[in-house]
């Protein structure tokens, strides 16, 4: 006879599937619900935290300091950390649902919105992850090669990741030599000739996306002028209106700072950010490799808070030998689970996954960017992910009351499969190795950027 779920006697089981903060939040609402839970984190990666590792910039130390409360959860009772353990490929989602009563998924938007338009691979453009990525000392872009020898670079997009791009390619490098910076990025950016950087917007000022606190920020660089034509800012009504809204006190601050830089006398720095708005690139031109990007002029239409970018045939023609897309981030399928392919999301009512006929999947869920799409910052996923949880714990009435083997059984399943899995003691066993080699460097960490050397670490 099973006990009641989700009493001692028969735990809920819950397997997470990323360990971002979205998932560590999910697990944080499942142990403070008034249940006996247990729950398995899995991660693709040995290291966890996601983005807040692996995405937030090494000058933002402030913003990491989430990790903390993130450590304090995985060391929660019944809390298992599974690192290195891709499931759709070293363990199935229908096993899981085997071994748990339920699934959440929390992994994220891990690739990028394509822009489609001709040349967009082109030597020379890259995508915001794969940047971010390399100098975040990310495994899976370790690799990349980033020419920094051109002196124009261009950044499609206007929200914050392309504000983290911007000043990282803007600052002094000293002033990120005692950040948890990758080292290679470090050499790399050392030897950078990049001098103007053009933040390229397909709509106004009005609607750029940075938060204004990023946007202030790049024009605290030192030694950076930001620029902005004064003809830039006058506004069509509706943007006005939008501006007047007591919700959008974000945008009509933005607008303050870029009316501040417009009226700085610049006095030609040793770098410059150009901001450029009304504008869609068209084209990315180069015979070989990336030489120019053809930039169309906009126009807005449509109502307050709706208005869409419209092409006009008056193009522009930038020159840049460096180019980076940071318009969005979009989500990845896990085989056997229902993905919307417009958006980039796994279809879900209220974080409840959705199956191919639009009826609820009992036991699956989601979480974070890949229940609501690429938006907000980390705190916005707590009250998501306590949204999600509080659907299952609704659900628990009518999910089989059976019991689940949970923990032992997914360890088997992975020892079957000679798969070595990143224990939370295994990790904490990297940290330390990682905030050691940093140390006399007078950084916080010298990340691993190779799961190899991570496993070699903490192999028995
Ligand atoms: P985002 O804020 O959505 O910005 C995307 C930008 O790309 C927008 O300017 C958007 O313009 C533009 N864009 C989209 N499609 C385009 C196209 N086809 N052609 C030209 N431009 C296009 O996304 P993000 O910068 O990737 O950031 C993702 C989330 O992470 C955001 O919520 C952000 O605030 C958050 N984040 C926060 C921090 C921080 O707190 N410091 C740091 C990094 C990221 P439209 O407005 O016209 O769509």
């Amino acid at each position: 006879m099973s006990g009641e779920l989700g009493s001692a006697r028969n735990p809920l089981r819950v397997a997470i599937v990323g360990s971002g903060p979205s998932g560590f939040y999910a697990a944080e609402a499942l142990f403070r619900s008034k249940h006996f839970v247990c729950v398995d984190m899995l991660e693709k990666l040995p290291a966890p935290y996601g983005l807040v590792r692996n995405g937030v910039a090494p000058d933002h130390p402030k913003l990491k300091e989430a990790i903390l409360v993130y450590d304090k959860i995985a060391r929660t009772p019944h809390f298992n950390f599974f690192g290195n353990v891709t499931v759709g490929r070293d363990i199935s989602v229908e096993e899981l649902r085997r071994t748990h009563h339920a699934l959440i998924f929390a992994c994220g938007a891990e690739t990028d919105r394509r822009l489609g338009i001709r040349g967009e691979d082109l030597p020379g453009s890259h995508t915001a992850t794969e940047f971010v990525g390399w100098y975040n000392g990310h495994p899976n872009y370790r690799d990349h090669a980033f020419d920094l020898s051109h002196e124009v670079a261009v950044i499609v997009g206007q929200g914050n990741v392309a504000a983290d791009v911007c000043r990282i390619l803007a600052k002094p490098v000293d002033q990120l030599r005692h950040t948890d910076i990758a080292d290679h990025a470090l050499g790399i950016l050392a030897g950078s000739k990049v001098r103007q950087i053009h933040l390229v917007g397909r709509r106004g000022p009005a609607q750029a996306k940075f938060t204004s606190k990023e946007l202030r920020e790049l024009g605290d660089v030192m030694d950076c002028d930001p620029i902005v034509a004064p003809e830039d800012l006058v506004l069509n009504p509706e943007s006005t209106a939008e501006l007047a809204d007591k919700n959008n006190t974000n945008n009509a601050r933005n607008l303050e700072i870029f009316r501040s830089f417009a009226a700085r006398s610049n006095t030609s720095k040793h770098r410059r950010i150009f901001f450029h708005f009304l504008r869609s690139p068209v084209a990315l031109v180069g015979n070989q490799r990336l030489e120019g990007v053809v930039l169309a002029q906009n126009y807005l239409e449509g109502d307050p808070f709706h208005q869409v970018a419209r092409e006009t045939c008056e193009i522009l023609e930038l020159q840049c030998g460096l180019l980076f897309r940071s318009i969005g981030y979009r989500g990845i399928p896990i085989p056997n689970v229902p993905f919307d392919e417009g958006r980039g999301i796994f279809p879900n009512r209220d974080g409840r996954l959705l199956n191919g006929s639009g009826g609820v999947s009992l036991g699956f869920y989601a979480t974070g960017w890949i229940k609501r799409g690429p938006t907000g910052i980390i705190g916005t996923n707590r009250a998501d992910s306590v949204a999600t949880v509080k659907a299952l714990i609704e659900d628990l009435p009518i999910f089989p009351i059976a019991e689940k083997p949970g923990v032992d059984a997914l360890r088997s399943l992975l020892a079957q499969r000679d798969r070595r899995y990143v224990s939370y003691a295994d990790w904490l066993k990297i940290d330390a190795a990682e905030t050691g080699r940093g140390a006399p460097k007078g950084k916080p960490r010298e990340k691993f950027t190779r799961i190899e050397e991570m496993l070699a670490y903490v192999s028995d």
